[in-house]
């Protein structure tokens, strides 16, 4: 099953400039199975292109992006309308638990300092002690930046996720995750994701993907 975890849509992300009807268009003529839609600090997009996919029977699962002190995170499975602008780590990490959900640095290492070395060695370790995958491909990133996250996920025996991190249709599907079982519902997502059960991968590594003219 081919999951883009990460887009933004117009809704609810005002540096995005897409539509959820064009999302779910652009998936399904993809060959995309599922799309996550992950605003910046609320839901309201993710509840929109939901409740659309829904309707036209095309599974989008719901998500958010909060920004912490330890970077971007995306959480799945905690159902807050609206968070502040910066989220102190530890207190969405009990959110997110005591919800059942889980929480996923999103491109760890964009910036150009390392990922240890931003965070300081103790801070680093504390992170990846208590998240629950690594978004090892990001659409916005360099292929040298999602490798060493990869790495540190390896590391750490952490499950490695992709997502487009789309703003712009042409984006979409440009990273996605492999999940190795049909998911339905976002429980499952959360169940699989944790299991480890899935890989991330650049849309060229997928064959059966359409390389569409709006994407390329
Ligand atoms: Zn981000
Ligand atoms: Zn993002």
């Amino acid at each position: 099953m081919l999951v883009d975890l990460h887009v933004h849509t117009a809704v609810s992300s005002p540096c995005s400039g897409i539509q959820p009807a064009e999302l779910i268009a652009c998936a399904r003529r993809m060959g995309l199975d599922a799309v996550c839609v992950t605003e910046h600090e609320e839901m309201e997009g993710a509840l929109v292109a939901w409740e659309l996919g829904r309707r036209t029977g095309f599974p989008v699962f719901r998500g958010v992006e909060v920004y912490t002190e330890f970077g971007d995170m995306l959480v799945f499975g905690l159902f807050v309308p609206r968070f502040p602008l910066q989220v102190p780590f530890k207190d969405l990490l009990q959110q997110v638990r005591e919800a059942g959900g889980v929480i996923i640095p999103a491109h760890p290492c964009r910036s150009d300092r390392g990922f240890h070395e931003k965070l300081g060695l103790e801070r680093a370790e504390f992170l990846l002690g208590n998240v629950d995958a690594v978004e090892v491909r990001n659409g916005g990133c360099t292929e040298e930046a999602n490798l060493v996250a990869e790495e540190i996920a390896a590391q750490y025996g952490l499950p490695g996720v992709g997502g487009s991190d789309a703003h712009f249709l042409m984006q979409v599907g440009r990273c996605l995750t492999i999940f190795e079982r049909d998911i339905e519902s976002e429980e499952e997502l959360i169940r699989e994701i944790r299991a480890g059960r899935c890989r991330a991968a650049y849309a060229r590594e997928v064959a059966r993907l359409e390389p569409s003219r709006l994407w390329r």
